[in-house]
């Protein structure tokens, strides 16, 4: 019987995947491809070029890797067997580990080896495997063009290119490093590129790197996974972690997945959780890789119940069954909202996305509700004490961001904290009352 949504009638089967990967995709438990699936697999497996333009966690590494598979396995590919094929390359070590994850299991009935490269471990075991020219490479770009630059890959045999989260690496800097490593591979190869949002800089890599490439976009590029539900709790700074305590006693918050913005503040509030007996993990850039490596695997395994990590350290996070994302810090950038958010909910899941909101943080929350299209729901917790008072050390912080210099004379106090006559600003505020969506 056909369904809502066309892209659900396909089944696996009738993709033209390889037996045995078939096997594979029934083992991890998927009944149906996703779209980007259903969209990409036929013309990635016609020998096309493709620009995948998708939001995380619709199943995009399946949509590369399951016919890239199924193309290695043909029986002329088999017999000339030689030398790396695959080649991807991925902006974080946490998206390389996943992707290789996802690889290996897709792969497992397939004699076919597959190894990871990236920074902060010892690369003598990765210089290696690159030697024995592993058929699948996954890689970061920076230690992978430091390994190439002392020869110690060979690509020459090099017949699919995938670069995925292309947008991320260009934000990250990484274009010089990939255009180096783009010049020293083979020109007759497939290459595919995936990415959240297509920008100008992304048509001008098309143009560099891809042959008439497809493009697929599923959903619009701003759109979280309709799977998620999305709150905004209005709360002032120094009650956030009160809050988030008070929601943890939820127990249906099983699998928690906490933004901070900052490094030190991810410790703080895992330290803060686990004096409250709440088993919790930091993510961050300054953890050791088996630290970070070490905190995601207690994640997935349910030994800790919360995990804090930053926006960079979190890419690419691929953890099934996350029950809740918690912005403790809003995000700066709408974009980020959307990855963040998009790690709930993943496939054909369904999760909540909670952002905690300051007044400080009322104008990237109206710039995110006009990128994603939509108002979020306000919410207030419930049996929640929002009346405490701010401690000491609050308002020595409004004193030196509001300093009586710059307050026009009128006299210094310390404000209700969803007033918009904060110390220093009631001069600037056009407004003579709270915005309306702020009073209750
Ligand atoms: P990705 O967007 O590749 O990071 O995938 C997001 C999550 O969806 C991963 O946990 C995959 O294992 C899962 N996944 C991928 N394809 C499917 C599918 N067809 N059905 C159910 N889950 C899937």
């Amino acid at each position: 019987m056909p369904t809502a949504n066309p892209f659900y009638t396909m089944p696996f089967r009738n993709l033209g995947l390889d037996t045995k990967i078939l096997r594979a995709v029934q083992d991890a438990g998927y009944t149906e491809p996703t779209p980007i699936q259903t969209a990409a697999i036929p013309p990635i497996l016609a020998g096309h070029d493709l620009i995948g333009i998708a939001q995380t966690g619709t199943g995009k590494t399946a949509a590369f890797a399951l016919p890239i598979l199924t193309r290695l396995m043909a029986p002329s590919v088999l017999l000339r067997r030689r030398g790396t094929r695959v080649l991807v390359i991925a902006p974080t070590r946490e998206l390389v580990l996943q992707i290789d994850e996802n690889m290996r299991a897709y792969a497992k009935q397939l004699p076919l080896a597959v190894a990871t490269v990236f920074g902060g471990v010892g690369e003598q075991p990765q210089i290696r495997a690159l030697r024995a020219a592993t058929d699948i490479v996954i890689a970061c770009p920076g230690r992978l063009l430091d390994l190439m630059g002392r020869r110690c890959a060979d690509f020459s045999a090099l017949q699919y290119l995938v670069l995925d989260e292309a947008d991320r690496m260009l934000d990250m800097g990484f274009l010089p490093d990939i255009r180096r490593i783009v010049q020293q591979l083979p020109k007759q190869r497939q290459t595919l590129m995936f990415c959240a949002t297509l920008s100008r800089e992304i048509e001008t890599l098309t143009h560099e790197f891809q042959r008439s490439p497809k493009m697929i976009q599923i959903g619009r590029r701003s759109n979280p996974a309709e799977t998620v539900t999305q709150l905004v709790y209005e709360v002032p700074k120094h009650l956030k972690p009160a809050l988030l305590l008070h929601l943890l006693r939820d127990p249906q918050m099983d699998m928690v997945l906490v933004f901070s913005r900052m490094k030190h503040s991810a410790d703080r509030i895992a330290r803060n959780l686990e004096s409250k007996g709440i088993k919790t993990a930091a993510l961050h850039s300054n953890r050791s890789q088996n630290q970070r490596l070490k905190a995601l695997k207690d994640f997935k395994s349910g030994a800790v119940r919360v995990l804090v990590a930053t926006d960079i350290a979190a890419r690419g996070i691929d953890v099934d069954g996350i029950s809740h994302v918690v912005n403790y810090d809003f995000p700066m950038h709408s974009e980020d909202y959307v990855h963040r958010i998009g790690r709930t909910g993943r496939a054909h899941a369904v999760g909540d996305a909670i952002s905690f909101v300051t007044p400080e943080d009322r104008d990237e929350l109206r710039t995110v509700e006009r990128f994603i299209g939509r108002g979020i729901v306000r919410k207030r917790a419930e049996g929640f004490n929002y009346s405490a008072a701010a401690p000491p050390g609050q308002l020595v912080e409004a004193e030196r961001r509001f300093p009586q210099g710059q307050n026009h004379g009128r006299p210094q106090r310390p404000a209700h904290p969803f007033s918009p006559h904060r110390p220093g600003q009631a001069g600037h505020h056009q407004r003579s009352g709270p915005p309306r969506r702020w009073r209750r």
